[in-house]
């Protein structure tokens, strides 16, 4: 027998404990997110109280061990997290979190010296300390191997100088984790390095505050670093290592938005069903009419495609199956369905579906970045491509 918060279509990937987290979040979402996120979307950020209590439930640390406070769960309890957390319809509020568990606070785990993992790791589960990740700058998006910032050793110091763009928990984030060069000659991939910066080191500040096209809630900001000083033990991991942290790392991370945006999708589908069952036109419901009705069938079919393609992937991942290729096409997949979802819903949606005081409205403005942030849709289909093979 399935519990009310279990559709049977996520079986057989999740246990008893994974379904028992859904419903948490999912109450967590209904009661303390959906009633208050508007005013977040006007004042920009999601409130640290809200942060702090989602840290206090154990939202935190699902991924991390008990000895921190986390609850050591696996990659498919980050997919839980982040389905409900799109299924929100805050899209701002979805990426405040999972940047900080499942993109950000990953390298201080993964990579840090056992003493800054002691030091941090109680604070960032708990919600107490917030965390972003900062690769992207002016001139290096995709092309992470391009990015300018320097790390220059200074007897037991580093200093760390240049611009970081478009960093979720830019502003309101207490550590940043921070990718820079700390050789100029050699192989790319193998001259960058990952640093932890906390906010009060001399020399880091915040640029500015950048004002976006969707996911007003999550604070975005541009990054300086001028001769910012920070101890060698800051670095996260070996000299050198960061490249490929950042891209072992783009594999949960691919897998959290693949996740979100299936969770968003739904959320469409379900609040367009409630419209078009309602909305008369022509002397009857719009769900009448046959083309309606087939076009959210077959995004519904769609979806859980999508959907079942991240649980896959994830199971691949959590088995330690290498899956770049199906990570790749979650990402891609996704990225690009949860546009088409939006598109049709706002359409059925009408005149409404165009007016700032529709969900439908913001989400399909908070699910046009699915397509470029974290591996823009051309980067993961040349990352199919590359595995493809005529036979
Ligand atoms: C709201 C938001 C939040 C973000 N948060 C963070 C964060 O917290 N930390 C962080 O480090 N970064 C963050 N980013 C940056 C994000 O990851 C980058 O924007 C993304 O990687 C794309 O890089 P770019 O913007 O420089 O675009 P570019 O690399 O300049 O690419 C522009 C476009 O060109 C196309 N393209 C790129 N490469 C290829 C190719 N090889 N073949 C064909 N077409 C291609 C794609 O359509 C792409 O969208 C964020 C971005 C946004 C918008």
């Amino acid at each position: 027998m399935l519990d009310e918060t279990h559709d049977g279509s996520s079986l057989p990937y999740f246990s008893s404990e994974h379904e028992i987290l859904r419903a948490q979040i999912r109450r967590f979402v209904e009661t303390e997110i959906k009633p208050y996120a508007q005013a977040w979307e006007e004042q920009g950020f999601v409130p640290r109280e809200v942060l702090r209590r989602m840290g206090e439930l154990g939202f935190f640390g699902i991924r991390y061990p008990q000895q921190y406070g986390g609850s050591e769960m696996d990659v498919l309890a980050s997919v839980v997290l982040a389905e409900e957390l799109g299924r929100s319809t805050f899209g701002g509020v979805a990426i405040t979190v999972l940047v900080h568990t499942d993109m950000a606070s990953v390298h201080i785990f993964n990579a840090g010296a056992q003493a800054i993992r002691d030091q941090f790791m109680p604070d960032i589960i708990s919600g107490k300390k917030i965390v972003a990740v900062a690769v992207t700058e002016p001139d290096a998006g995709s092309d992470v191997k391009n990015i300018r910032t320097r790390a220059r050793r200074d007897c037991d110091d580093y200093l760390l100088t240049g611009t970081k763009m478009f960093i979720t928990n830019g502003i309101y984030a207490d550590l940043y984790c921070v990718a820079a060069k700390t050789a100029q000659e050699g192989r790319p991939s193998e001259s960058i390095s990952m640093f932890l910066v906390e906010k009060d080191r001399p020399g880091f500040r915040v640029g500015k505050k950048l004002e976006k096209h969707g996911w007003l809630s999550s604070d975005t900001a541009e990054l300086i670093f001028e001769d910012c000083r920070i101890p060698a033990s800051n670095l996260l991991g070996g000299e050198g290592r960061g490249f490929y942290a950042i891209m072992r790392n783009f594999q949960n991370e691919r897998i959290v938005m693949g996740a979100m945006a299936m969770g968003e999708a739904q959320a469409a589908i379900d609040l367009t069903l409630t419209w078009v069952t309602q909305r008369q036109a022509f002397g009857s419901p719009l769900w009448s009419k046959q083309s309606i009705r087939h076009r959210l069938a077959m995004l519904a079919a769609k979806v859980e495609a999508g959907r079942q393609l991240v649980f896959h992937a994830a199971w691949l991942a959590k088995s330690g199956v290498e899956a770049t290729r199906e990570v790749a096409m979650v990402k891609a997949y996704c990225g690009e369905l949860v546009n088409e979802v939006m598109h049709t819903c706002l359409q059925f949606h009408g005149g409404m579906g165009f007016m700032r005081e529709s969900a439908i409205e913001r989400m399909a403005r908070d699910a046009r970045v699915h397509t470029i942030g974290g591996g823009a849709t051309e980067v993961m289909l040349e990352e199919i491509a590359k595995r493809m093979h005529a036979p």
